[in-house]
């Protein structure tokens, strides 16, 4: 039997006794993995075991798929309306509305990350982006092609099938939510593994799920191990489709087991390193304030956070000196106080990677202007970081830190900065600011990235599309364009009278 989970919260922003059972969720029911064995769920505020969860085993991934496949031919798929679907899909974002606070709360236990926004962000842009797509799934249409008038030809969007899902630990609910959505909507079901660094809201969505009414075996959620439970999945058979979001390295892997298996259709939502472009005339203000937020955001755990920073050599040392202000104004500290804005990196062993990039920051010569060392003795908080007197041989300007540092560097005009910029693998997103219309636009255009931000950054909505240009990704999620990963598309001939 698996264990139940119960926490009692007396915080500042969240108060209540939450409790719910864990363990694998499969076909409608917890279950323990089959062999027994559980993985600790970590608080990143002291390093401390909340509790531990189910481990899925390879084995467990079958059982899911079969359970999945079974719903798929049954009562998912073509064998459920889409307005049924549409209607259970809008009970689940109601649910997830009055549960709000306990998801919040899970969150900032779990993750790190602050409750005000984990509750204004993560779970008020999850239970959006639900309900947007339970207006989408009566709504999924093929179309009628004229060819001759002996003939009629018409294409119908059938879903996959059963299709796989593995969605990293920065954004748990949000990235479930963004997977989710589409895949239910188009009529697929699902086997998703959670970030084992992160499984407590994705559980806790599975209690909602059954309390919505989704048939069991519709959603299957298997918390477990990336190179066991998440290789299981992109390598499996009997799954058709994986949809996978997290790093470059890890994207790679899943492509090569797609392709060594059964060469399943594959998504990926990547890394990226994303600039941010200052021209002498933004607004300096404006400017400052956004481009802190871009990359201190989430304590930089953002795929798009903008860590480059690129300013113009009219304005950069008035910027400078209020971005390095602004910095050293951030509050770091406990998730649940209401006056912090950043909490503690989700893990000792992101931890440990970003000081190490602040190490060879420093080893390779760039100046710390503000931060770089750990803040306190416990826990995983890191000063927000600003680097200068950087070249774009270094580990800090090409790669991806995924913590709280950033880098400024100085350009000279249009060309120079576009040329900069674009000078990375990533391609996920990007941000200008200018008040001078042509500049905004021309510089948006230019910019290889699936994302262009105009005088804001961090910017997202259910019904836009996001996602990765070059190494950032493959696919879009969200919008309409998300639904396109879930069908397959038949185009059907029916000959009226054409005579052999
Ligand atoms: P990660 O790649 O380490 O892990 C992501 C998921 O993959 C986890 O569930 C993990 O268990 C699983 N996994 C690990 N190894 C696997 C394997 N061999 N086979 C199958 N699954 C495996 O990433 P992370 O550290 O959890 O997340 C951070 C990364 O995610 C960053 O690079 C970030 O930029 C990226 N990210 C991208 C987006 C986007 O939309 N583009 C959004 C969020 C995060
Ligand atoms: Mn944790």
């Amino acid at each position: 039997m698996p264990s139940v989970f119960t926490h009692e919260f007396n915080t500042p922003a969240f108060k209540g006794k939450v409790s719910f059972s864990t363990g694998l969720f499969i076909n409608g029911q917890f279950v323990d993995g089959s062999d027994n064995t559980t993985i600790d769920v970590i608080n990143p505020t002291n390093g401390k075991v909340v509790t531990s969860v189910s481990e899925a085993t390879p084995k467990d991934v079958d059982i899911a798929v079969e359970a999945a496949q079974k719903a798929f031919d049954t009562v998912w798929g073509l064998n459920a309306p889409g307005a049924t679907r549409s209607t259970l899909m809008g009970k689940l974002a109601t649910l997830m509305q009055e549960n709000a606070d306990e998801l919040a709360a899970l969150e900032a236990l779990d993750n790190g990350k602050t409750f005000n926004f984990a509750r204004n962000a993560d779970i008020a842009g999850s239970i959006d982006c639900i309900r947007y797509y339970a207006g989408w799934a009566d709504k999924v249409t093929g179309q009628v092609l004229e060819t001759t008038e002996a003939k009629l030809t018409y294409t119908r969007h059938e879903p996959i099938g059963v299709v796989g899902q593995i969605i990293p630990w920065n954004f748990p609910l949000l990235m479930m939510s963004w997977k989710l959505g589409p895949a239910l909507a188009c009529g697929n079901t699902i086997v998703l593994k959670p970030s084992e660094f992160t499984p407590l809201t994705a559980i806790k969505m599975c209690h909602l799920m059954n309390e919505a009414g989704f048939p069991p075996g519709v959603i299957n959620v298997l918390t477990g191990y990336g190179g066991t439970t998440g290789h299981a999945i992109s390598s499996h058979m009997k799954i058709e489709k994986v949809a996978f979001t997290g790093s470059t390295l890890v994207g790679r892997k899943i492509m090569e087991s797609a392709a060594k298996s059964n060469l399943k259709n594959v998504t990926l939502e990547l890394g990226g390193k994303s600039p941010n472009i200052i021209f002498d005339d933004a607004d300096l203000e404006q400017a400052v304030n956004w481009a802190a937020f871009g990359i201190f955001y989430n304590h930089g755990q953002t795929c798009c956070a903008g860590s480059r920073i690129f300013v113009q050599e009219g304005i950069y040392d008035e910027f400078l000196k209020r971005f390095t202000e602004k910095t050293r104004s951030i509050k770091v500290g406990d998730p649940f106080a209401p006056e912090t804005f950043q909490g503690p990196q989700v893990s000792e062993i992101q931890f440990n990677r970003i000081m190490s990039y602040i190490e060879s920051g420093k080893q390779a010569g760039a100046k710390v202007e503000v931060g770089g060392e750990r803040q306190g003795t416990e826990g995983y908080f890191i000063q927000p970081t600003v680097f200068t007197n950087v070249d774009p041989s270094m580990k800090i300007v090409q790669e991806e830190i995924f913590g709280p540092v950033g880098v400024v560097i100085k350009f000279k005009d249009e060309d120079d900065v576009i040329k900069q910029a674009n000078d990375t693998v990533y391609g996920l997103a990007a941000a200008v600011f200018t008040q001078n219309l042509n500049r905004a636009i021309n510089t948006a255009h230019r910019l290889k990235a699936g994302t262009a931000w105009v005088n804001c950054v961090n910017s997202l909505n259910a019904n836009v599309p996001f996602g990765g240009f070059k190494q950032s990704g493959i696919g879009r999620e969200l919008g309409e364009y998300a639904l396109h990963n879930y069908t397959s598309v038949k185009a059907v001939h029916v000959n009226l009278g054409h005579k052999m």
